[in-house]
């Protein structure tokens, strides 16, 4: 297993990352392997009726890293590229994120090697309850607690809620979060990944001694993270002139409607042909001028042929694991680029679904201010720890916010030994 998961290169760049901070934190070699390998691999096939009358088996995965902070808590994947060695990557991400953040959870990831755009609404939905049927007997409210990703929405969770909760003959709400409002939901949760995003630009910004009103962004992806951080921004006075999503990419000097693009968007299933805005070669987009780069869709966009080529002042990474070891190496050389490490970058997502499972243990509601205030603190906090820990031992934003994640998940495995 440990062959088959080191062949997958997204796998790779996260063991790769973890090996580097490990060596700096000088981690005892039981402690490092411990916190390396995830305790647990799921992986479940999935019959499903298509419309077309056929029957085709789908394959899912749930990789749970570790237990020993809590529950483990992470999105579910649908997309065609899903792959065990990439959710287990994620996975792993997900536990330096948590730690990052001091929320009590372990880090997981789902993915169903699927491509939701070719399916229907019906064949998406009946995927969905299967595979939480087959997942049930490893997930749980104070087990493992599921919330939409790339390709998932709180439609995805609606279902899967419904499927645990009939099986354990009550309402189970918490069981998953980023789910509809109505459902226990709580509010803010949508808009909370790319409303960290945007906040944390704005916090960067500031740092640099520029203004929001002055600055520029560019965004790629246009999905929950991607449309919410554009918006927000947009509101918060940064012109946001490229934008782009898998059917294409847009570039508007004077800034993009965000509203108006969202809602062609949703009415268009994408971007592309967009009429205020031109059309751009969507390579090219990431390498125009700008004050922040929001990769906020795929990993691995930002890579060792464009790295040199970039030309923003902050690299704001609103997706999971976009930029590569080897860019992650010349960016550092570089020195001009602030960079917001995805671990803290998109915590936004993890933080609110914290508050909601919170809200759904106690049978409570927050109002949506109390929600992104409380936030915005946290964010914050872990913002400034960061920054202390880079400035004091002269280290990169990434290595910080990894040291200060991977250090709080060693210090619990010390503290609580080994069983038997
Ligand atoms: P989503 O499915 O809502 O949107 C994904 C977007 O990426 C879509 O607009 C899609 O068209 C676009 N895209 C796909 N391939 C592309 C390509 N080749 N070029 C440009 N755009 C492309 O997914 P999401 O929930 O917004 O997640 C995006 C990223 O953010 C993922 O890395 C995810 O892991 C991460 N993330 C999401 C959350 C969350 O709360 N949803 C939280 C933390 C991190």
């Amino acid at each position: 297993m440990r062959e088959r998961l080191l062949q997958s290169p997204v796998f790779q760049m996260a063991a790769e990352q973890f090996e580097r901070v490990a060596d700096l934190l000088e981690l005892d070699e039981s402690i490092r392997e411990r916190c390396k390998w995830p305790k647990r691999l799921i992986t479940v096939t999935m019959p499903v009726h298509m419309d077309d009358g056929r029957t085709e088996v789908f394959f899912g995965h749930r990789v749970q890293h570790h237990l020993s902070r809590g529950p483990v808590k992470g999105g579910l994947r649908f997309h065609p590229a899903v792959d065990l060695g990439e959710v287990a990557a994620l996975a792993m991400w997900m536990n330096w994120k948590c730690a990052l953040m001091r929320l009590p959870y372990g880090g997981a990831k789902g993915g169903i090697t699927c491509d939701p755009r070719a399916m229907s609404l019906r064949e998406q939905e009946k995927l969905t309850r299967r595979f939480a049927a087959e997942i049930f007997p490893f997930i749980g409210e104070e087990i493992d607690i599921m919330a939409p990703d790339m390709g998932t929405s709180e439609q995805t969770m609606a279902w899967i809620l419904d499927v645990y909760s009939t099986h354990a003959g009550r309402l189970v709400p918490g069981i998953v979060t980023g789910k509809p409002v109505e459902l226990q939901g709580s509010a803010g949760r949508k808009e909370a990944t790319g409303h960290g995003v945007a906040f944390l630009a704005s916090r960067a910004i500031d740092k640099l001694g520029l203004t929001n009103g002055s600055a520029s962004a560019i965004v790629q992806g246009f999905g929950n993270v991607g449309s919410y951080a554009a918006e927000t921004m947009a509101w918060a006075g940064i012109k946001v002139k490229g934008i782009s999503d898998v059917t294409g990419a847009l570039w508007n000097e004077n800034g993009i409607d965000v509203c108006a693009l969202r809602e062609f968007a949703a009415a268009n299933r994408g971007v592309a042909g967009f009429p205020g805005a031109e059309a751009i070669d969507p390579e090219e987009m990431l390498v125009q001028p700008c004050d922040v780069l929001v990769p906020a869709a795929l990993e691995r966009v930002i890579h060792a042929n464009n790295a040199a080529q970039l030309k923003c002042r902050i690299l704001a990474e609103a997706a999971n694991g976009p930029t590569t070891p080897e860019a992650d190496a010349i960016i550092d050389a570089r020195g001009d680029i602030f960079v917001l490490p995805d671990v803290l970058c998109n915590a936004g997502g993890v933080t609110v679904s914290y508050f909601e499972w919170v809200q759904n243990l106690q049978r409570f509601h927050w109002s949506e201010r109390e929600v992104l205030t409380k936030l915005e603190t946290l964010l914050e906090s872990a913002f400034e720890r960061l920054l202390h820990y880079a400035g004091d031992r002269q280290v990169s934003n990434r290595t910080a916010a990894l040291a200060l994640g991977i250090t709080e998940v060693a210090e619990v495995k010390k503290k609580r030994g080994l069983f038997p």
